[in-house]
């Protein structure tokens, strides 16, 4: 373990991560983002997006992250591409926090947590022994696999649009498959979805069950029509899951107050959590929005919150009396130097 105290870390890589980064780095705040074994998040398994503002051709979800990562790193911030297990949080104002990747331990007066979402799982039999052999939760990713085969898409969002459409690009036919007769997904998504020579649309219909065929992988699924509950059987080689997130609070769930569906709880417009010095932003904490541009104004967000704090709230002397870090060491006029991180970057 190194003596070092950060300023912030940052935990999670999404727009609200490397935005927090950005802002708390180009505040001399030297934080350390803890980004996950993949990092950039979900959109990094996104085709264009169309909607952020600034790029008005568009950008591929994973050129947007790089940039924004970029960004981050051009100010001073270190990145540790792994995951983080666990987290101890203080309760007291001023007092130090931990978080755990494995068996090292990060400490540091503030920390933002910006963990995101996950893809949501239907929980139906068959889905995870199918996962990786048909069932699919990113398009992106796979869809290159199903040249020329048939495939289901499942959901009526946005998301479930947007795969579909790509999806058709590869896929000899898709059906997308949702549960109400209505679209969740914006006027505009389901109208290009309609466009599509080979998309069809299959509603009110739940999946029940996925089936291996006889080469092992995918082979059909049992639909049962929700409104007089008939079911029946579409062959299928290939089907991806779209029907939203699930935010990823784990590891802070019993230190930090969360909702039913495990959304992060803050104060009001704020992104306080009820931990001093903890503060959480984006997917994690945003049932509503969603968009990578909220996530990236709450990272801001956040980010701001932290650095308010930092300069607001004296320091619980740790055990070591070791400062914390830049900002700290002016207000501590420490005795030693303070030991950096080695070799946290990628
Ligand atoms: P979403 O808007 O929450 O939609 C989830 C869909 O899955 C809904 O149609 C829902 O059905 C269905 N669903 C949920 N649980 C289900 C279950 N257990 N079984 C069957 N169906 C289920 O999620 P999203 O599509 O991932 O979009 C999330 C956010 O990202 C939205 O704000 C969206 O606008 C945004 N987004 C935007 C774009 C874009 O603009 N290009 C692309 C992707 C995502 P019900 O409708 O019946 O509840």
């Amino acid at each position: 373990m190194s003596d070092r105290i950060e300023n912030v870390i940052i935990v999670g890589s999404g727009p609200a991560g490397y935005t927090a980064a950005l802002y708390t780095s180009r505040a001399n705040l030297e934080p350390l983002v803890i980004e996950g074994f993949f990092w950039g998040g979900l959109l990094q398994q996104t085709t264009e997006v169309e909607n952020y503002p600034g790029f008005k051709d568009g950008i591929v979800g994973p050129a947007l992250m790089q940039e924004m990562r970029d960004q981050a790193e051009r100010f001073g911030t270190k990145f540790l591409t792994d995951q983080a297990t666990a987290v101890e949080l203080a309760d007291e104002p001023g007092g130090v926090h931990k978080v755990f990747v494995g068996d090292d331990e990060y400490r540091a007066r503030t920390v933002i947590l910006a963990m995101g979402a996950e893809h949501k799982k239907l929980e139906v039999r068959g889905e995870e022994e199918l996962s990786g052999r048909g069932v699919s939760y990113c398009a992106t990713c796979d869809a290159a696999f199903f040249k020329g085969k048939a495939t289901i898409v499942v959901g009526g969002g946005d998301s479930a649009m947007e795969e579909a459409i790509f999806l058709a690009k590869f896929a000899e036919k898709v059906t997308v498959v949702h549960r109400r007769s209505e679209f969740r997904a914006s006027k505009i998504m389901v109208d290009r979805a309609k466009d599509v020579a080979n998309l069809e649309f299959k509603t009110p219909f739940a999946i029940d069950e996925f089936h291996p065929g006889e080469h092992g992988g995918l082979g059909h699924a049992v639909l049962r029509n929700v409104e007089d509950g008939a079911t029946e059987e579409l062959p299928m080689d290939g089907a991806f899951i779209a029907i939203g997130h699930e935010p990823q609070s784990g590891i802070v769930r019993g230190q930090i107050d969360v909702d039913d569906e495990g959304y992060v709880i803050v104060q009001g417009r704020s992104t306080k959590t009820k931990r001093p010095g903890v503060f959480a932003a984006g997917d994690l904490v945003d049932h509503t929005y969603r968009q990578a541009i909220t996530a990236a104004g709450s990272g801001c967000q956040a980010a701001l919150d932290a650095e308010w704090y930092l300069r607001d709230t004296p320091e619980v002397p740790t055990p070591e009396g070791m400062p914390a870090g830049d900002l700290a060491e002016a207000q501590w006029a420490p005795t030693g130097e303070a030991t950096t991180i080695a070799d946290v970057g990628e």
